[in-house]
């Protein structure tokens, strides 16, 4: 079969690809070059067009640069300058952690790109990384581009974590050798200590983020599948799904892959409240979450001392250190959320000590009959209260049941509320009955 005859580019060993067209085709064949040119067995980076009679060159003849018979066409440039704004570590299914570039936006081959590989440990030792670095990036074979070469510029040196961004667990580094024509190459490579239970919380964090978001179809199987193909390792990997990747997933038709990005989708503004519980920290349930959205902006929550929360309304001191600790410990898996997700606060919220529970602390006591402690909780933070646990100083309402008005001997809130009561702080003592017919004029 003659080139001229074949479809594909034309191979002759030691040559590069070649293939006849007729000149009105040759946008046709310029772009079949462009989709073959990873397959090929050489790297091309462009398209040179030459007419195949030797007369027809000659009668052309030469500008003062080039011959007039041929002329090169390019392709969209494959490596770009741009500046590297963070790392991110990506924890596979095995618990291998990756560090990948999150650079400024930059057009690659036609795409517009934001992350770059780069592999392993050591070739981010190797390349001594810093934020704010100038780095090369190049896209060549494959989709993923690769961060090849820095200039420098940058301040804050990129170190690797000492605790596994998806468990939490302290990371260790692995070396492996491999033995090469010239010698033996080592390479190091950053693993989580405990991959087998990082993969069980890993799986456990996401199933909690998507419910706790309302991410319809996103159970427990399909979350096993994206981890197991390491299509994600973390909630924040949930945003960058494409339906290419999905589509090459058994049992994912395009009905499941159109509703499961467009649950994704839904989720890309998300209120702060439900942002903070989403996280899966101990101890940031609904009420925390409510009390620490309606006060603080996310930024100033993930600045809080445990003090600040457990001073608040009595969501006490253990509370207080578990909710910071949990921040912190999320400190990397936040930001790089934050990339993808805008957190907003609903309209209550920033609206915050403007309800008519305004400047109320209300603690309960006992078993209510006509709602949980729960939703009554619910209930005084939804009007502009705030609730505690404990009777305080702070407290101005406690809200006592039936149950303990009936018993013999008062509970210990109570007995604090009149011991408080008797040294002249405006604490009220209410029956639920009261407390209801406070809140029925309010709502
Ligand atoms: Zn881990």
């Amino acid at each position: 079969m003659s080139p001229r005859q074949s479809g594909r580019a034309w191979t002759r060993s030691g040559h590069s690809p070649f293939r006849a067209c007729r000149a009105d085709d040759a946008q046709r064949t310029f772009d079949a070059f462009a989709v073959e040119r990873d397959s090929l067995d050489v790297e091309v980076d462009g398209v040179v067009f030459k007419f195949d009679d030797v007369a027809t060159q000659q009668r052309l003849g030469m500008t003062s640069h080039h011959p007039r018979g041929a002329v090169a066409y390019k392709f969209a440039a494959d490596a770009g300058m741009t500046t590297l704004r963070a790392v991110e570590w990506s924890v596979s299914r095995t618990g291998t952690i990756t560090p990948v570039a999150i650079v400024e936006p930059v057009q690659l081959s036609g795409a517009t790109v934001t992350r770059a590989t780069l592999h392993n440990l050591s070739n981010l030792k190797r390349l001594g990384l810093k934020l704010g670095d100038a780095v090369e990036l190049v896209r060549r074979g494959g989709v993923i581009p690769h961060l090849e070469t820095t200039h420098g510029g940058g301040t804050e040196l990129v170190a690797p974590p000492e605790q596994c961004p998806g468990c939490g667990a302290p990371t260790r580094i692995v070396e492996t050798t491999r033995k090469l024509a010239d010698g033996v190459v080592t390479t190091q490579i950053l693993m989580c200590e405990r991959p087998a239970e990082c993969m069980a919380s890993r799986h456990r964090e996401i199933l909690h983020y998507c419910a706790t978001l309302e991410l319809e179809g996103f159970g427990e199987k399909v979350i096993d599948v994206l981890l197991e193909r390491g299509l994600v390792s973390d909630v924040a990997d949930l945003y960058t799904l494409s339906a290419d990747q999905l589509a090459g997933l058994p049992r994912f038709g395009p009905v499941l892959i159109d509703n499961l990005l467009r649950e994704v989708d839904k989720a890309r503004t998300v209120d702060l409240a439900a942002f903070l519980r989403a996280l899966g920290i101990d101890s940031l349930g609904k009420h925390a979450a409510e009390i620490l959205a309606r006060r603080w902006t996310l930024d100033e929550i993930r600045a809080l001392a445990p003090t600040d929360i457990a001073e608040l309304h009595s969501l006490g001191a253990i509370t207080g250190q578990s909710i910071v600790d949990g921040l912190h410990q999320r400190t990397a898996l936040i930001n790089k959320l934050l990339r993808q997700v805008r957190v907003v606060r609903k309209e209550a919220d920033t609206a915050a000590g403007k309800g008519p529970l305004a400047g109320h602390v209300v603690v309960f006591t006992g078993a209510l009959q006509h709602m949980t402690r729960r939703d009554a909780q619910q209930r005084v933070v939804q009007l502009g209260g705030l609730a505690g646990d404990s009777v305080t100083k702070e407290t101005t309402w406690l809200v006592v049941a039936q149950d303990e008005l009936d018993a013999p001997k008062a509970s210990s809130k109570l007995a604090k509320a009149r011991k408080l009561q008797a040294a002249g702080e405006p604490i009220k003592i209410l029956s639920e009955t009261e407390f209801m017919a406070a809140i029925a004029g309010a709502a």
